[in-house]
């Protein structure tokens, strides 16, 4: 991670580059998409890692454009919070995504990203409710993931918001960690459930990375004095989920267990006639 001054590190993964004439095509075809049918959600299992059970599935969110192809979310999802499109997407992925929850087994959560931007809305909390009120998914079983960078500015604010969505009763989770912001004061202040270790640090303790070892063992340890369950990303070996597991961190989600999968695909592996 690169210093910026002021205690704020930049992300570990740098948002891919995207030029100004692809940014202005993009942007356009962006405005449209939602309208014109072209946004998807793909759902990945995250799992117990020593049963393989499943605890839920991470909704993700797919663009598809005639003409500009599948886009990846790294390059849109940005480009929307930019262009402040990330509101009326990222409501209709809560939307989307509580409604197909409501098909799976009851025991099964659904977790949505939301942006940053989502949580300046002082709305957001309102829309969350009655998001769960219309499709009938109890609070229980909603997982939101925020990253680091919420804390970075106006954190008071979005303290504040995340406040109300855990008044509602549902769970947040620390998404991506390690890899933003590098001051842990506001973990006091917020109660999350679960803190997602990025795939950054998994890959790296597979590969026997002693410093990537090191830093896993440490969030975990962390993470269980603070009540909270972790969650490994972006597991995708045997090494890999041994390693993790040796280390104590509890949930597992990657290509091992499961790549993102459309919904029809996630729903019948609850049915006895799952697909391969
Ligand atoms: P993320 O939240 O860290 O999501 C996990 C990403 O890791 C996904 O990439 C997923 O496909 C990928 N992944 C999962 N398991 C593995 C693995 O074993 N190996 C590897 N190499 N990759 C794995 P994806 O779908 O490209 O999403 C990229 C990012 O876009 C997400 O990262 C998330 O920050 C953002 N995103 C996706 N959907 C939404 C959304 O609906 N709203 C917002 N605000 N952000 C979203
Ligand atoms: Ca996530
Ligand atoms: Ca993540
Ligand atoms: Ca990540």
């Amino acid at each position: 991670a690169k210093d910026l001054g002021g205690g704020t590190f930049q992300a570990y993964e740098p948002q891919l580059h995207v030029d100004a004439d692809e940014r202005r095509v993009m942007e356009i075809a962006l405005r449209r998409a939602l309208a014109n049918g072209e946004l998807h959600l793909n759902y990945q299992p995250v799992v117990t890692g020593e049963t393989g059970a499943i605890e839920g599935f991470e909704a993700l969110l797919r663009w598809t454009n005639p003409q500009l192809g599948n886009v990846s979310p790294a390059k849109f999802i940005p480009l929307a919070e930019q262009a402040r499109l990330i509101g009326p997407i990222g409501e209709w992925v809560l939307r989307t995504a509580c409604q197909e929850a409501t098909r799976w087994p009851s025991t099964v959560r659904v977790a949505v990203n939301v942006s940053f931007e989502q949580l300046h809305n002082r709305n957001f909390a309102k829309l969350v409710a009655a998001v769960l009120q219309e499709t009938g998914l109890p609070a229980s079983r909603l997982e939101l993931e925020v990253t680091e960078s919420v804390f970075m500015n106006e954190a008071p604010h979005a303290v504040a918001v995340l406040r109300e969505l855990l008044a509602l009763g549902i769970k947040l989770s620390l998404d991506d960690f390690g890899t933003g912001y590098s001051s842990l004061g506001y973990l006091s202040r917020t109660k999350f459930s679960t803190i997602k270790i990025d795939r950054s640090f998994v890959q790296g303790a597979a590969s026997n990375t002693p410093e990537n070892v090191a830093i896993i063992r440490a969030v975990v340890a962390l993470a269980d004095s603070l009540g909270m369950s972790t969650t490994a990303e972006g597991v995708e070996t045997d090494d890999e989920l041994a390693m993790i597991r040796q280390l104590g961190c509890r949930k597992v989600q990657g290509y091992l267990f499961g790549r993102p999968m459309s919904a029809a695909d996630a729903r019948a592996l609850f049915s006895g006639n799952a697909r391969s």
